[in-house]
C-alpha cells in the first residue's frame, strides 16, 4: 500500500500525524475514494500506528469493500464528525502534537475544527509538496491505465470528427462524443468537459462548448480526455471542416511542427522551461509567439493536471516516469485557434504518447 510511503515520510520529517483531505490523494494511497460532498472524508496516518479512513457512515461498508485493508471509521449525518476523528486518534496514539495538512486542499473551516480539538498541537507543516513529488514518478500499473484512458480519447476523436456537420452546435457535437463514450465504452465521467470550438471560438482556449454552429471552411478544435480506472486522458486535435485558407493551415502547420519537436526533445536530461522553448521558439519564429499564451504542458495521473508543470521559470530536470501533456496553440481572436496535445511519458527511449490520433491536417468533407 502506498499509504507506508506517508508513514515514512512522517518518520522522516518527525511530524506524528498526517490529516489527507484531497479524495484524489486519499485514492493514491488506499485505493479508496468518492465524493464526500459537504460531509468528511480523511485519511489519518501515523508516525507510529495504523492509519485509518474516516468517512461519512454511508460510505463505510463500500470503503471496507475497496483495496484498502486499513481501519474505517464512519459517522451520521448527527454526529460531530471532529469529536469523533479526535477520539479515534487517540485511542491510536499519545503523540498528537505535530500534524501535517494537504495546504493545498484542506478549507479553513474545516481546518479550524480540526484544530479545536487539538488546540495545543502544530498544524503548520504541509505534506503537499511531498505527495507532489511521490506522484511525478508513475508506475508502469498507473502508465498502463494512462494509456487505457488515452484509448478512449483516440475513441472520442473519430465520434467527434464524424458528429460534425454545417449548422451542427458545439454543444450538441459534445453531447454526441459524451453519449458514444458512455455507452460504447462505459466511461462514467470524462476528465473534465468535453471542449468543441468552431472557427474564431476557438481562439479563447477553454471556452464552451456553445451553441455557436460550425460552418464551412473554419477549422473546429477539440479537446476532451476520460477518466479510465482513475486515471486520465487528456488530448486535442483540429481538423478542418472543408478546404482551409492558406492562413488557417499556415497555422495549423507551425503548431504541428512545434508540437513535435517537443514531443521528440522530451527526453531525460532536458528541464521543463527548456521543452517548453523548443515548441515556443519555433512559434515565436514563425511570428505567433504573441498568439501561444500558455504553458507548453502539465503533468497527467489521477488529476488531468498536476505536476510536472512544463512552463518558463520551472528547471525541473525531465525524467524517465514522468507524465505530462505537449499541447502548444495558436490562438488569433477573431480568427481561429489551434492546438494539438498529446500526453505520454518519458522513458529512456523518449516520448511515448498516450493518443495516437492523426496529426497531418484532416481535411474534413462539407456535409449538410
Ligand atoms: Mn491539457
Amino acid at each position: 500500500m502506498n499509504s507506508d510511503k506517508l508513514q515514512q515520510w512522517l518518520q522522516d520529517s518527525n511530524n506524528d500525524i498526517a490529516y489527507i483531505s484531497n479524495p484524489i490523494t486519499i485514492s493514491y494511497f488506499t485505493g479508496y475514494s468518492m465524493d464526500p460532498h459537504e460531509r468528511i472524508f480523511a485519511l489519518l496516518a501515523f508516525k507510529d500506528a495504523e492509519p485509518f479512513i474516516f468517512c461519512p457512515a454511508l460510505n463505510v461498508e463500500e470503503a471496507k469493500n475497496s483495496e484498502w485493508n486499513g481501519d474505517v471509521f464512519g459517522y451520521l449525518d448527527s454526529e460531530n464528525p471532529w469529536r469523533l476523528i479526535a477520539d479515534n486518534v487517540r485511542k491510536r496514539t499519545n503523540d498528537t502534537h505535530s500534524w501535517a495538512i494537504e495546504k493545498t486542499d484542506l478549507s479553513v473551516s474545516h481546518y479550524q475544527l480540526l484544530r479545536s480539538e487539538f488546540p495545543s498541537a502544530s498544524f503548520t507543516n504541509d505534506v503537499s509538496p511531498f505527495i507532489e513529488r511521490l506522484r511525478l514518478y508513475k508506475t508502469p500499473e498507473e502508465i498502463k491505465k494512462l494509456q487505457g484512458a488515452g484509448a478512449e480519447a483516440d475513441f472520442a476523436f473519430k465520434i467527434g470528427f464524424d458528429a460534425i456537420k454545417t449548422g451542427a452546435t458545439e454543444r450538441s457535437i459534445a453531447g454526441q462524443i459524451d453519449y458514444q463514450l458512455k455507452i460504447q465504452k462505459g466511461v462514467m465521467h470524462e476528465s473534465f468537459e468535453t471542449i468543441v470550438q468552431a472557427g474564431k471560438n476557438a481562439a479563447n482556449p477553454h471556452l464552451g462548448p456553445t451553441m455557436n454552429t460550425v460552418q464551412p471552411n473554419e477549422l473546429v478544435l477539440f479537446d476532451l480526455g476520460t477518466m479510465h480506472d482513475g486515471y486520465a486522458s487528456d488530448s486535442s486535435r483540429t481538423v478542418a471542416y472543408g478546404e482551409p485558407s492558406a492562413k488557417q493551415r499556415e497555422i495549423y502547420e507551425v503548431d504541428r511542427e512545434a508540437q513535435q519537436a517537443a514531443i521528440e526533445a522530451a527526453k531525460p536530461g532536458i528541464t521543463a522551461e527548456e521543452l517548453d522553448s523548443v515548441a515556443r521558439d519555433i512559434i515565436t519564429k514563425a511570428g505567433y509567439g504573441e498568439y501561444f499564451i500558455h504553458r507548453l504542458g502539465h503533468g497527467i495521473g489521477k488529476n488531468v493536471h498536476e505536476y510536472p508543470s512544463i512552463v518558463q521559470g520551472n528547471d525541473l530536470v525531465l525524467e524517465e516516469g514522468m507524465c505530462f501533456s505537449i499541447e502548444p496553440g495558436i490562438y488569433i481572436p477573431g480568427f481561429a485557434g489551434v492546438r494539438i496535445e498529446d500526453c505520454g511519458v518519458v522513458t529512456k527511449d523518449g516520448f511515448k504518447t498516450f493518443t495516437h490520433t492523426d496529426k497531418d491536417l484532416k481535411v474534413l468533407p462539407l456535409k449538410d
